[in-house]
């Protein structure tokens, strides 16, 4: 259901939501329409010049402490909903999705708390000065839209800084993936947050929330993770009005792994960014480019390592890897597969769908997928799948990986494997991207900025740079008389 000024509100038009392990249906959702969309913003508007746009910092973000801890208490209600909606095994979930979700608002809240604003001092003709100190505002009701592979936690990440920085939002998430954020709605009520800071809407794209909300008059900044082209609507529908985004996108990342690197550890770090929740992340690796002299020992260790993971039902704490979002996302990613052989991949191992037992065996499930011996002009290695794949070609000269990795339209995330420190610092910057990782992959600093260069990405969130997008800067300045 909807959830709007406090209240969860169900209409006219449902749509199925489905387990991708089974693909069999699991609920009704309840699709907002223009006139949700219009109420969602307007109570927004409502909280704003309420309690909540009155409310003291120390009172906001009491309320946020308080919203971390009480979905810490339903903890196991957040993880089975996420789990259901997207099929993860609950041993990646209790690790990442629910607490890094919880503690976004805890992060934030404290960055609010603590990180002051500039001072200026200057000399006047009179012989006097003037001060000027910056006062941060929030920039009013923000529209959030999401994605559907980390829903929580990417949802959080946008809805923790927007509430710490005093603002209200309209979430909508994926239509793939209702459920925690639906969740969310009872706990801001349980811990009094007012109504109306919160409010959530759902429905697709085109025709429907996505876009009655990103068109609103009433929406005065949109922050969005996704795919680059819906990015790139959502930014067309942002320049009516002149209204901020923030938009963090594909991405179609390079790990690159030299011979002097640490093996097993290039290796685990690999086997993760590929294959981890899928290989639905935006951060993960779809392109290796390995050194000449560890190619083939490379090779051979990345298809024992995918072999060896087990596919399974979220419940079973064998489980390693959970099958893709849905039955669309599954088409996409075996017409990949089939596109590989048909630009003269070598197959080292999977592309296919894997014999599952019971109710499994409807689910959307893509075994993990190596591929060697693609040209660099293939689209397999041009273009995102964001399934359980990827490409490993050898390279000689560090020069010549860096074109290699560097000759894409995305630039959102790098991981290099190296024990030589300035090789490290020196691929590091010239890599075209938003974040480098040197020695490991995944690693968050939650005060650190987030995002994309090239097509993924404009802006960055975390930490301060979070402030940047959530709130308005005003310069006061002060004439002092004699
Ligand atoms: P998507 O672009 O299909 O959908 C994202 C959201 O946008 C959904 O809520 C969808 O309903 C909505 N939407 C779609 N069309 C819209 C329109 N015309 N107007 C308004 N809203 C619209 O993306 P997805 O398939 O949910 O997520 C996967 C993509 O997200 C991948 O490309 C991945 O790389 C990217 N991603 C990026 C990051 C990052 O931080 N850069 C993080 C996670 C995922």
């Amino acid at each position: 259901m909807n959830f709007i000024n406090g209240d969860f509100v169900a209409t006219g038009n449902w749509f199925e939501n489905r387990t991708p392990t089974s693909n069999m249906v699991i609920g009704q959702v309840a699709e907002a329409g223009k006139a949700e969309v219009d109420a969602a913003v307007a109570a927004a508007r409502a909280a704003l010049k309420g309690p909540w746009g009155s409310m003291p910092l120390a009172r906001r973000i009491e309320l946020l402490e308080a919203l971390v801890a009480e979905i810490n208490n339903r903890f196991d209600e957040f993880l089975e909903a996420e789990c259901a909606d997207t099929g993860k095994p609950k041993s990646l979930a209790s690790h990442i999705d629910i607490p890094r979700g919880a503690v976004n608002f805890k992060v934030f809240a404290d960055i609010v708390k603590n990180v002051p604003t500039e001072f200026f001092e200057m000399a006047t003709p009179d012989g006097m000065f003037c001060i000027n100190y910056g006062y941060r505002t929030p920039v009013g009701v923000v529209g959030v839209i999401c994605p559907w592979n980390l829903p929580f936690l990417l949802m959080t990440w946008k809805v923790g800084p927007a509430l710490a920085c005093g603002n209200a939002v309209v979430v909508k998430p994926s239509e793939e993936t209702p459920r925690t954020a639906t969740l969310l709605g009872e706990v801001m009520n349980k811990v009094g947050i007012p109504k109306g800071v919160y409010n959530v809407v759902h429905g697709f794209g085109p025709n429907s929330a996505g876009e009655f909300l990103t068109s609103h008059p009433g929406v005065d900044a949109l922050t969005f993770t996704g795919e680059t082209r819906t990015g790139e609507i959502i930014m067309k529908a942002a320049a009516n009005g002149s209204r901020p985004v923030s938009l963090e996108m594909g991405g179609k990342n390079a790990a690159i792994v030299f011979a002097d690197c640490d093996f097993d550890a290039a290796i685990e770090g690999t086997l993760r960014s590929a294959f981890a929740n899928c290989g639905q992340v935006c951060l993960g690796t779809e392109r290796v480019y390995v050194e000449r002299q560890i190619f083939d020992k490379f090779v051979a260790a990345m298809k024992v390592g995918a072999e060896n993971l087990k596919l399974g039902a979220p419940d079973d704490p064998a489980t390693n890897m959970g099958p893709l979002i849905s039955k669309e996302h599954q088409n996409k990613v075996l017409s990949y597969c089939k596109l590989a052989i048909e630009e003269g991949a070598t197959v080292v191992t999977g592309g296919c769908v894997p014999d599952m037992p019971g109710e499994l065996k409807d689910g959307c499930w893509v075994q993990p997928t190596i591929w060697t011996g693609l040209p660099e002009t293939a689209r397999v290695i041009k273009e995102e799948i964001f399934g359980p794949c990827c490409h490993i070609a050898p390279f000689d000269t560090e020069e010549e990986v860096l074109e290699k990795a560097n000759d894409n339209k995305y630039g959102l995330a790098t991981a290099i494997w190296t024990n030589n420190v300035s090789r490290a610092h020196r691929v590091a910057q010239k890599m075209e991207v938003g974040i480098a990782w040197v020695n490991s992959w995944f690693l968050r600093d939650l005060r650190t900025p987030f995002g994309g260069a090239k097509q993924s990405g404009i802006g960055r969130e975390g930490g301060v740079h979070s402030l940047e997008f959530y709130t308005e800067l005003k310069n006061v300045c002060i004439k002092l008389q004699a």
